[in-house]
This record gives structure tokens, sequence and C-alpha cells, in this order.
């Protein structure tokens, strides 16, 4: 794997966890990987893995396997939409069943993938800005992963949401304004505290 920077094309090899391109600062980085080298394991090696989102290893940014924090996201079901498909005239619709994932939401991905370069990177604590679903997710990997989460959450988030960020052992912290005006507090707090 290397990484790429999208504002100057700078590459270079993916050795550790990294927020901004080391020749222009640019933090937009994007992973890059042997495609070719992907296609000729999975071949191979795609069917016998367990149907998990970490089948795809190859293509997750993720250095270590020792480092991966999974609760078996993603492999959610395909359920055939018969009635809906009828009525669109598309007879083999299919819905994908994203509330099967570990904490009921599609946000699970990337909670599996955040916590686990997290945990590579060595990260002990984390602030994270959400509306609800994110906040439980990154809460939920987090205590899997020991990792203690400040978890900021606009005051219109359901109660039973913010309980539920609370159960996993996350610091809640209710905003009264709105999702952007959220985000700012956490940057703030992030930034005060150097996390
Ligand atoms: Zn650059």
């Amino acid at each position: 794997m290397w990484l790429r920077c999208a504002a100057c094309s700078h590459q270079w090899p993916y050795l550790r966890f990294e927020v901004r391109c080391p020749r222009c600062g640019g933090d937009w980085l994007d992973v890059v990987y042997d495609l070719e080298a992907v296609r000729q394991r999975w071949d191979r090696l795609l069917r016998q893995r367990p149907f998990t989102m970490w089948r795809y290893r190859e293509l997750l940014p993720l250095r270590q396997d020792l480092h991966i924090v999974t609760m078996e996201e993603g492999g959610t079901p395909l359920l055939r939409a018969e009635n809906l498909g009828l009525m669109l005239g598309r007879p083999r619709l299919y819905i994908k069943d994203e509330r099967q994932n570990p904490t009921g939401s599609f946000k699970d991905r990337q909670a599996s993938l955040a916590i686990s370069v997290a945990r590579e990177a060595g990260l002990q604590e984390m602030v994270v800005a959400s509306t609800g679903n994110v906040a439980i997710s990154y809460a939920a990997y987090c205590a899997r992963a020991g990792i203690q989460l400040w978890a900021f959450l606009v005051s219109s988030a359901p109660a039973d949401k913010m309980r539920e960020v609370a159960l996993y052992g996350a610091e809640v912290i209710k905003v009264t304004g709105t999702y952007d005006q959220t985000k700012q507090v956490a940057a703030q707090f992030a930034e005060r505290r150097g996390l």
C-alpha cells in the first residue's frame, strides 16, 4: 500500500498513520493498492473467507491484521423486495439490510476500520461529533479497542441514542446547536486536549 496526496500527487509507501502530505501539507490522502496482486490473491482466497467486511482485507488501509477491531460487521443480508420490485418494474430488486450490523447501522463499517487504524496508530483517546448513529458505533468499537471516546452529540439526538453511547463507556457531551456547531466545539476540545 502507498499513500498519495490528492493535491500534489506525491506518493510514498504506507508505513505509518499520517494525516498530512510531507511535501505540501495537503490533508487529503488516498490509499493506493496493488490491484493486480489483489486480483490474484482473491481468485484463490475470497470464497474461503467468512462473509464480513474484513473479507476484503487487502483493500482496507490497515497495515497489520493484529490491530483489527471487529464485531463481524458487513456481510449483511440482501432481501428480495418482491412487491416493490413489481411496482417499479424491477423484478430482481434487493435491499441490503444494514440494520443487521453490530450496532444496527452501516456506520459500523467505518467504525471498525477507523478504530482499527486508530489502534494501530497507538491512539488511546478520541473525539467524535455526531447526530447519533456514528457516536453509538464509535463508542462500541472504542470500548472493544480500549480507547477512551468523547462523543459530542447534537442536543436534538434522541435520548435513547445518548444513553446507548454512554452505556458503551463513552463520555457524552450534549451540544445545543447545529451539527456544524457541534463539530466546531468537538474540534476545539480536541485541540485543547491535544487529541
Ligand atoms: Zn502533497
